[in-house]
């Protein structure tokens, strides 16, 4: 297991590094945002420790920009108490879990390996939301016991929106998946996507369901009740 480690004060990181070490977790350390970014894009982390406070560009302008890039390795960020109320209360910074300074090291590294526990970190797992399993290798859809057919985008765009169950996927992000940043998608091309996803889950009864939040993106969540 590999962790990220981002923080602009060398003496935090090296202690949270060491901290890790001694669990038996490699870790490596990234001063900046911009750093983090090229580092998680050439390395396959199983899991990034995000300090709130860095130059430049803030942990939370870097976990945004590391979910566009396509890098899903679930965040623990670190954050002074006022910064974090302000900005958790209903809006989606893209971290997984935070945690507030000052904490105790055995406390980042439970939260860390909490983390690393968690589904969709790592290849070859199994994404669950209610009664939809997808297989992330063999690339197959259940709903309950039985095989969903899906077409590669579909497929594409339900692996996305499970890989952040809960929590709006943007748009862009999903044509980016798709399409790749040199071509131009239909404007309407993932719409109809998730209009079909989203009949085919209904008729298969499937528990979660997909909502389009306006203007943004689409979210997959359980259905109340
Ligand atoms: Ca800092």
């Amino acid at each position: 297991m590999r962790v990220l480690v981002v923080e602009d004060e060398v003496k935090m990181a090296s202690l949270i590094r060491r901290g890790l070490r001694d669990e038996g977790l490699l870790a490596d350390v990234a001063v900046t945002g911009e750093d983090a970014l090229w580092m998680a894009a050439a390395t396959a982390y199983d899991a990034i420790v995000l300090d709130v406070g860095l130059p430049r560009l803030d942990g939370f302008g870097t976990v945004r920009r590391l979910r566009e890039d396509g890098v899903w390795a679930p965040v623990l960020m670190l954050t002074a108490r006022d910064a974090i109320e302000d900005r958790v209360a209903g809006l989606d910074t893209g971290a997984d879990d935070y945690l507030v300074k000052p904490f105790a090291m055995a406390e980042l590294v439970a939260r860390t390996k909490a983390l690393l526990r968690r589904p969709g970190h790592a290849l070859g797992v199994t994404l669950e939301a209610g009664n939809v399993a997808l297989d992330t290798v063999g690339r197959d859809v259940r709903v309950g016991a039985a095989v969903l057919p899906l077409p590669r985008q579909e497929l594409a765009i339900l692996e996305h929106l499970m890989r952040r169950l809960g929590r709006v996927v943007p748009k862009a992000v999903l044509e980016e998946k798709l399409y790749g940043t040199d071509e131009t998608p239909e404007s309407n091309a993932v719409p109809v996507h998730v209009h079909h996803l989203r009949r085919k889950l209904a008729e298969a009864g499937a528990t979660p369901e997909i909502h389009t939040v306006r203007g943004i993106g689409y979210l997959l969540a359980e259905r109340p009740g």
